[in-house]
Order: structure tokens, then C-alpha cells, then sequence
């Protein structure tokens, strides 16, 4: 795959967890190569998934000769919606002639769903010499993040919670057994990784970003960790009324680490840390 030497590169997506990290390393990391030129959107300027969705993506300053990133924090019910994107994004970079495309599919269980065909991928590589992939990332927290209460990604949840229950004095409440064990990747290594996969990764076959199998831990020792960040002494209620979700989702990084066999990733407290720092400071723009 021949990689074109001058790069415009579009970020849809812009605004939100992945979108503001791809950003911080392009424009604060020296993730910008000489004359290269990054557009991030927002959904607010390009809304992807209502019907004029062709009319806005194109516009973006010379989108030709570039290639696209797409970062959408999906949830598995809005597979249907996802598909829906993943095939206007599709017809809309071989009408502009992106000759690369990755697409972040942000939730393991969604490869099932959204990207299960990549014969469609594979077509335009063979056709077009396009080539067009996309990432799997597993359980991604980080700034801008959605920290609502209820609908929430677990950190960023339960950061707020933790926040709100120190303020109040009142004990936090952790939906579930607090056993379900995840794999936490921080927003800004999924970042990194992207411009890696920009950049470096030749395949059409999708790539999980994930920390190693071993690195799966327990929610509830995620939530020491909050605690511990935000300064919480209360106590701490574990909600078996609530659901406890998949035990686990255990992904395998074998083949990134085949790749890179040196890349650092956050330790899951620090990027906590980071996160309940950012989160504090920016609570009234929080989402
Ligand atoms: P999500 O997509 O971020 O909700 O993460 P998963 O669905 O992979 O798993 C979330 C796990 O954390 C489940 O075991 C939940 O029961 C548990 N959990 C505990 N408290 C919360 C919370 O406040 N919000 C969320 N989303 N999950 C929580």
C-alpha cells in the first residue's frame, strides 16, 4: 500500500472521548507531521447518521488526497445506526477517493455487528487500492468522556458518583457484584495507536488496541482506584440489584505486540488519575 507523502486527514468524531485525544496528540504531542493538515468535526458539523449525512463530510478543506479517521462511541443498540454510518462513510470516501479510512469500532462486541463484512474493505483494496480498516479498541476512558450517571462508560460513571458521594457524604453506590473483570485503555494510548495504525499498519483486517490479557482486572478494583484519585473515604456499596453484564471480555493484544513489542501503555491508576483530575477541573463542561 503506497501511503501518499502529503496528508489531509479528517476527524469525525471530533468532539468526544477519542476524537479530543486523537487531537492532544496531533496537536500538543508532535503527532502532526510536516505539512500535514488534521480537520476534526464534530457531530454538531457533520452529523453522520441523519439523512443529509452525504451533503457534510464532504466539505471538509481538501478532503481529497487525504485519508479519514472515524471515531464514533457506539453502543451495541445502535448497531443498526452504525451500519447505516460505516456504509455512508463507505460511499462517501470512494466518492472523494479517500485512499485510507479506519474506523473505530469502540465496543469489542460491536466487530460482531457492525464490521463483521470486511469483504467490502477488502473489495476497494483489490479494486481500488484503497485501503480502509478499522480499530477495535476494548473498555476506552479518558478526558471528555461521557460521565453521565446513568449512561455513563463504567470510569467516567463512577468518577462522577465517587465525586457526588464525597460531596454529599453519602455512600457510593457501584452497580453489580463489582467482579466483572475488563481491559481499560486509556484515550490518549488509543490515540497514539491510531496515528500508529495511520501511518504504519498495511492490513485491511481490523486490529484490537488493548492492554495484555493478564491486565484484566475487577471492577472493584477499579473503583479503589477512583476512590483513591478522588479521595474518597465513604463507603462503598456494591448494587447486586443491578446487572453484572458479561463476566468478562477478554481480548487478546498478541497481535498489536507482534507490531510493537515496546509500546508503553497508562498505567491503569495513573490514567485514572488523569482522568478524575480533568474531571474535577472540568466539571461544568463535563458531559
Ligand atoms: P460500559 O460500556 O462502560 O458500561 O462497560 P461494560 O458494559 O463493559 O461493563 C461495565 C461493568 O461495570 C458492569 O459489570 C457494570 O455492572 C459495572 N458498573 C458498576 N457501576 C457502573 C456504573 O456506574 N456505570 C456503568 N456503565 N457500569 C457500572
Amino acid at each position: 500500500f503506497d501511503r501518499p507523502h502529503f496528508m489531509r486527514v479528517l476527524v469525525t468524531g471530533g468532539s468526544g472521548l477519542l476524537g479530543k485525544a486523537i487531537e492532544q496528540v496531533v496537536k500538543q504531542e508532535g503527532g502532526c507531521l510536516e505539512g500535514e493538515q488534521w480537520t476534526f468535526l464534530s457531530s454538531k458539523e457533520a452529523n453522520l447518521v441523519v439523512s443529509e449525512v452525504s451533503a457534510h463530510p464532504c466539505h471538509p478543506p481538501g478532503c481529497q488526497g487525504g485519508r479519514t479517521l472515524s471515531s464514533h462511541e457506539g453502543e451495541p443498540t445502535l448497531s443498526g445506526e452504525l451500519h447505516y454510518l460505516t456504509t455512508q462513510f463507505l460511499s462517501i470516501t470512494r466518492l472523494y477517493d479517500f485512499p485510507e479510512w479506519i474506523f473505530n469500532c469502540s465496543n469489542q462486541n460491536m466487530i460482531v455487528c457492525v464490521c463483521v463484512d470486511f469483504t467490502d474493505y477488502r473489495g476497494y483494496f483489490a479494486q481500488h487500492g484503497r485501503r480502509y480498516t478499522a480499530v477495535i479498541p476494548t473498555n476506552v476512558y479518558g478526558p471528555y468522556d461521557n460521565f453521565n450517571f446513568e449512561n455513563g462508560h463504567v470510569l467516567s460513571a463512577l468518577m462522577h458518583k465517587t465525586y457526588a458521594a464525597k460531596k454529599e457524604g453519602t455512600p457510593l453506590q457501584v452497580w453489580g457484584s463489582g467482579t466483572p473483570r475488563r481491559q481499560f485503555i486509556y484515550s490518549l494510548d488509543v490515540a497514539r495507536l491510531f496515528l500508529w495504525v495511520l501511518r504504519e499498519y498495511d492490513e485491511i483486517d481490523p486490529i484490537i488496541l488493548s492492554v495484555g490479557e493478564e491486565e484484566e482486572l475487577p471492577i472493584k478494583d477499579a473503583v479503589e482506584m477512583i476512590a483513591d484519585a478522588l479521595d474518597f473515604k465513604g463507603q462503598i456499596v456494591f448494587d447486586t440489584s443491578k446487572s453484572d453484564g458479561q463476566i468478562k471480555k477478554t481480548a487478546s493484544n498478541t497481535k498489536l505486540r507482534r507490531y510493537l513489542p515496546d509500546f508503553t501503555f497508562t498505567p491503569l491508576s495513573e490514567g485514572i488519575k488523569k482522568t478524575c483530575d480533568w474531571f474535577v477541573h472540568n466539571y461544568d463542561i463535563a458531559r
